[in-house]
């Protein structure tokens, strides 16, 4: 399997490249060459195994040049050692738990599968690896999580200052080791930048960089294990029964992995992309005009303030079009078929704490304010589509509601119990620097420190 640049001005590579430069070349994102395709008799025989089964299914033709078979079985066991829970909210209305890894979101899915390919990948005699990642709050954690004690590789984390919770602070600033974090004192988006300049500076180049953020393909492709497991415990796959996912998006990495799931044969009637107040892609959806929101909007999402969705280049190549890194539209997708395929929904704060208390006093569900977009917008997409009331439908909860404390205290009057990943870590010593917006003294960092 090989993967190409949505800029196309470098040759298609394969998945361990892929991985390694994280960016291309030529400043576009990597993208798969060919799917598999599963029908529904393979479909319908996933449906009775296990998350590691599947996730190892589903990713084998996109790694089998590079791990073995038994290989890949086995770090998917490894990685996917938690519960993936289905919650069933009404008859047709689930919600699909992704908060029960290590970092309670559901970056660890994707970070845990690309750090053990990564760490599988790289030979015991080459160059240190410096990954830098960018994060609006779970990244961080997941990526430092994921690759924390791995040989041969560093993590570099930047984080904005004011925009993380302290919970989410504490999972990244605890671990120490090969984990280095830095406060930045600007937006998710500035952080963002950072990184995105010195992967393209030549000034950098003794360093071997590499990126964990959802720009690396590496992130992609594990993420779209888990809509079509919710596919196949939910609906009828032998007669592709279409279903409804509802993500909760910001950078749109997990979007993309419906999009690569609806691609190989999952038959995804809609995807309802939910966004907070940063609603430049539903508005996109909606005019064929595109337009960054800079700087991003602060909402209690906050892992969703995005003003300039990375993933959006990569939608855009699949529909037939091309956005160029700086966010140029240097030709339009088919908007009439993203129309077909997506609902874009833009969700307010204020919407998103009433979802909360309704989710919990209708249903008894606990949402957290990202799963709180989500299902907000599947109600939305209902309320405008009667016709689509009768499918199964899925909002995807990005992360536990333990991780939001105040918020759902002051919004339900509950603490929610806080998963076995996040007690303790209150009490470890933290260890973070700070950083300003200005790129030099980062650029001066990196080369005092990792070259
Ligand atoms: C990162 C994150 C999102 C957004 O995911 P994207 O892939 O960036 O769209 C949503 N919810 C939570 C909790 C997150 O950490």
């Amino acid at each position: 399997m090989r993967f190409y640049s949505t800029n196309r001005d470098v040759a298609p590579t394969g998945l361990r490249e892929a991985l390694f430069q994280g960016q291309a070349a030529d400043r576009g994102l990597y993208m798969p060459e060919t799917y598999p395709s599963f029908g529904p008799d393979e479909l319908e025989a996933l449906g009775d195994k296990t998350y590691p089964e599947i996730a190892s299914a589903i990713l084998r033709p996109f790694t089998k040049d590079v791990i073995d078979e038994g290989r890949l079985l086995a770090l998917c066991e490894d990685a996917y050692d938690y519960e993936v829970p289905i919650e069933k909210v009404t008859d047709r209305r689930h919600v699909l738990r992704l908060d029960q890894g290590p970092t309670a979101s559901f970056k660890d899915f994707a970070a845990r599968m690309m750090a053990r390919w990564m760490g599988e990948l790289l030979a015991e005699d080459e160059q240190e690896l410096v990954i830098l990642t960018a994060t609006s709050g779970d990244t961080g954690s997941a990526v430092a999580h994921a690759y924390h004690g791995i040989d041969g590789i560093r993590i570099v984390v930047l984080f904005p200052k004011d925009e993380v919770s302290t919970r989410q602070r504490k999972q990244m600033t605890t671990l120490g080791g090969n984990v280095t974090t830095f406060s930045v004192d600007g937006k998710f988006d500035d952080c963002q930048a950072l990184v995105k300049r010195a992967f393209a500076d030549e000034d950098l180049a003794g360093i071997r960089l590499s990126s964990a953020n959802s720009i690396n393909i590496g992130r992609l492709l594990p993420q779209s294990v888990y809509y079509v497991y919710a596919y196949v415990r939910l609906a009828d796959a032998a007669n592709l029964e279409p279903i409804v996912f509802s993500v909760p998006s910001g950078n749109f990495g997990d979007m993309m992995g419906a999009v690569i799931a609806r691609k190989m044969g999952v038959p995804i009637e809609r995807l309802v992309i939910a966004t907070n107040e940063n609603d430049e892609v539903p508005k996109f959806l909606a005019s064929g005009v595109y337009q960054k929101i800079e700087p991003s909007r602060v909402c209690i999402s906050n892992a969703m303030n995005v003003g300039h969705p990375s993933n959006l280049a990569r939608l855009v190549d699949l529909y037939g079009g091309w956005m160029d890194e700086k966010g140029t539209l240097r030709a339009s997708p088919s908007m009439e078929k993203l129309r077909a395929d997506l609902f874009g929904i833009s969700i307010t704060d204020a919407e998103t704490r009433e979802t909360i208390k309704q989710a919990y006093e209708n249903h008894g569900v606990i949402l957290e304010p990202h799963g709180a977009v989500g299902w907000a917008g599947l109600q939305r997409f209902v309320e405008s589509h009667s016709e689509a009331s009768s499918r199964t439908m899925v909002s995807v909860e990005t992360a536990h509601p333990a991780k939001f404390p105040e918020e759902i205290r002051s919004l339900i009057g509950i603490d929610p119990e806080v998963p076995l990943s996040l007690s303790g870590i209150e009490d470890r010593p933290e260890t973070f620097e700070p950083l300003t917006v200005d790129y030099e003294p980062f650029r001066d960092m990196l080369r005092a420190r990792f070259s």
